[in-house]
């Protein structure tokens, strides 16, 4: 296999033995490639007259493990996307590239009797040092750094002349550091998760923020590394990673914790990754990617929220971490513990199937801690200034001058301008699917991007007659700058992806914040996540309306989970928290829900919802994506290959061609296709037939690009 978009595999001749999982270097055309060996046999009824030879086998590693290989077999076949491209993009960078890599030699060294016979003068001072050290213990080359910068020259020298040599290191025992007692649901939680420790089962802990969900993970990790076996833990965000490593090192002082995300360096990313494999780490924690590490003795796998969006890939290899984990967890037998305080709808279902296991966290687990209280403000009624209303301007007024911080969430995410009536509620509806029509400004248009229904802007409302119709979600930029215009003298700290860029952001936002220096954070879907902001006594929730009525199908249940999560930094300690939501429909069940805390009530509408509307979960989903200089390029590959698809496509139901959601893109306008069904193997049978196709059709359009995507998250 080679990192190349095609979906065959490519046979060579070798002087040299192979097998199955080795890096080889190899001839492909005019460049020598790093290629992965997939199996040693020679199909059947091979001429291997015109075959090339294999050109160096990269031994310095021992082969990929077999249930990697059968992890990635499982991702190309399930994604529909070239194996070669699917495993290359599991391997970290370093192994991608066609050179040596070595394991390194780590084990520590130890002083032979001929070593502790030849102690050095006192005027050898470096020497002396480490002598003296190891005349105790044994040393690994790092620690022997921190004694003296020559230790690199000097332990070659003693090595050289039988002075120190070589020992395997142990692993030290497992030690634990102070944990809490836990409280009664924590307890039965743990309880019920220890009673089964192997084979596989899925866990859904659903616990509301702050029920101490991380401290069940803890202590049932606790149970895995005991039993000497390994743990794998997914975290939505790389930001997230300092805190949860904090945590985690401060409980299992002397286990050795490998982190993998994209942003490592090459270097540490390999190191990480070698040491999973070579089982000398005992827990990777890590960002989607992580879910493709080696790891030997898997007893544990734990996704924590789970219900995030950032597990799914976007692009490339359009994986979702969390559900390859749940494939990974029945490949390797071995519980996995899926957790969050608003479960994907996806788990919820599959709680009610009785295929996950179902463990609540019902209270905040410090004892004084509470949930906050959450109002909403109606601003239809109230007079706005700025965009504010006026208990906003006051609770933010009030907190500056009790010196307390305060957030402000401006829901920007997913934003399509649907159209709505201010005064009876209508809103855009597409006529064919039960998604919302947007609106194209420019043409004046209303559009379905599942469908393709097309029609006029009405001058008033078709419903009640009103004559003002307008995009719900508008503004958001000028909120942002209103609140400075409001406020002069309080500190804002606005977070979000242009501010989070560089590597330090984190570190510097989290200092401001824990050494008082901000006095209100400003930001979009990024604050929704489980950052730790201390001490938040009010959440202020703008412009959440855009996600009732939005166009993509899955915008209530991310906005619910957003704002729970957004509400839930509020009142994590001793102060209750208070949480402000304008909107111009109080009465719509979401926002009564989220007044109630009532995420199991929402969950089950929405299910409800999704069922009779027949979208996912109760339907499988997959995406045809293509894109081309112009619309009309892209929207006729997709006409003409659900022409010659339609007889293909047995209990799978295609609609479009429509334009993407976002039609512009790089210069590149795109077009979908959906193609779903209720049943998945017949969807899958079908998307197995399509990439040749694809291929084929494609050539006859100039710089046409296609992809699928399995189970979108994005419409
Ligand atoms: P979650 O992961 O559900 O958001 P955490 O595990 O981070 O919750 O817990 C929230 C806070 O409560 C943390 O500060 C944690 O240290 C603390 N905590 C968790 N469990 C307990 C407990 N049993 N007793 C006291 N404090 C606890
Ligand atoms: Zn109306
Ligand atoms: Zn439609």
């Amino acid at each position: 296999m080679v990192d190349l978009p095609l979906f065959g595999a490519f046979t060579y001749l070798s002087h040299f033995d192979v097998m199955a999982g080795q890096r080889v270097l190899v001839p492909f055309g005019t460049r020598q490639l790093c290629g992965v060996v997939v199996t040693d046999i020679p199909p059947e009824g091979l001429d291997d007259s015109q075959l090339k030879q294999v050109i160096q086998v990269l031994d310095g590693l021992p082969a990929l493990p077999a249930a990697f290989m059968a992890l990635i077999r499982f991702a190309a076949s399930y994604y529909h996307f070239p194996f070669g491209q699917t495993l290359f993009t599991a391997l970290p960078t370093a192994l991608r590239e066609p050179r040596e890599i070595s394991l390194p030699d780590e084990r520590p060294y130890a002083l032979t009797s001929a070593g502790l016979a030849a102690m050095p003068t006192a005027r050898q001072k470096a020497k002396m040092a480490l002598w003296q050290v190891l005349s105790e213990h044994a040393l690994t080359l790092a620690q022997a750094r921190k004694h003296t910068v020559q230790a690199s020259r000097i332990l070659a020298e003693w090595l050289a002349a039988g002075l120190v040599e070589r020992v395997e290191a142990c692993a030290p025992p497992l030690q634990l550091g102070n944990s809490p007692a836990l409280n009664a649901d924590q307890q039965a939680a743990l309880d019920a998760l220890m009673a089964t420790p192997d084979g596989f089962q899925p866990w859904l802990l659903h616990g509301i923020t702050g029920s101490g969900k991380t401290e069940v993970y803890l202590q049932r990790i606790a149970q895995s590394l005991l039993a000497g076996q390994q743990v794998l833990v997914l975290v939505p965000e790389i930001n997230l990673t300092p805190q949860l490593i904090d945590r985690f090192t401060q409980r299992f002082p002397v286990s050795r914790i490998a982190v993998q995300h994209s942003q490592l360096a090459e270097g540490e990313r390999l190191k990480g990754w070698l040491d999973a494999w070579q089982g000398k780490a005992d827990i990777v924690i890590g960002t989607r990617l992580s879910v493709f590490t080696p790891l030997p003795r898997l007893g544990l796998i734990v996704v924590d929220e789970e219900h995030d969006g950032s597990f799914k890939q976007q692009d490339g290899l359009r994986y979702h971490a969390r559900d390859l984990a749940i494939w990974r967890a029945h490949q390797a037998a071995i519980p996995i513990i899926l957790g969050s305080a608003t479960p994907s709808l996806e788990s919820v279902a599959n709680v009610a199937a009785g295929r996950y296991r179902q463990l609540k966290l019902s209270q905040r687990a410090h004892g004084a801690a509470r949930l906050p209280q959450i109002r909403l403000i109606d601003t239809r009624r109230a007079k706005l200034v700025e965009g504010l209303s006026e208990p906003v301007i006051k609770a933010v007024a009030n907190r500056l001058e009790r010196r307390e911080m305060s957030l402000v969430f401006i829901n920007r995410r997913g934003y399509s301008p649907v159209l709505a009536c201010t005064d009876c509620g209508w809103t855009s509806g597409c006529p064919r699917c039960s998604t919302r029509l947007v609106l194209h400004l420019m043409e004046r248009k209303l559009r379905c991007h599942h469908c393709g229904w097309e029609e006029a802007v009405p001058h008033a409302c078709p419903e009640c007659g009103a004559p003002d119709i307008k995009p719900l979600g508008e503004g958001t930029q000028r909120l942002e700058s209103a609140l400075g215009r409001l406020f002069p003298t309080a500190r804002i700290l606005r977070i979000d992806r242009d501010t989070t860029q560089r590597k330090q952001a984190w570190d510097e936002i989290y200092r401001k914040v824990h050494a008082g220096e901000v006095d209100m954070l400003v930001g979009t879907q990024m604050l929704a996540k489980g950052h730790d902001f201390g001490t938040l006594s009010l959440v202020v929730a703008l412009n959440a309306d855009g996600g009732l009525y939005s166009a993509d199908y899955r915008a209530s249940e991310r906005l619910f989970a957003q704002l729970t999560q957004v509400a839930g930094r509020a009142g994590r300690a001793e102060a209750p928290g208070e949480v402000l939501v304008q909107t111009q429909w109080p009465d719509h069940p979401l926002y009564q829900a989220l007044v109630a805390h009532d995420f199991d009530g929402f969950a089950a509408s929405l299910l409800e919802e999704r069922r009779i509307a027949a979208f996912p979960p109760t339907v499988y989903q997959a995406l045809l994506r293509a894109d081309a200089v112009e619309l009309a390029a892209a929207t006729r590959f997709l006409n003409q290959i659900r022409g010659q698809t339609q007889e293909l496509a047995e209990g799978v139901l295609i609609s479009g061609p429509a334009p993407a959601l976002l039609v512009r893109l790089a210069n590149r306008e795109r077009a979908q296709l959906v193609l779903e069904s209720s049943n998945r193997q017949a969807l899958h049978r079908f998307l197995d037939q399509l990439p040749p196709l694809l291929d084929t059709l494609a050539r006859q359009y100039r710089g046409l690009r296609w992809s699928l995507d399995i189970d979108p998250q994005e419409m």
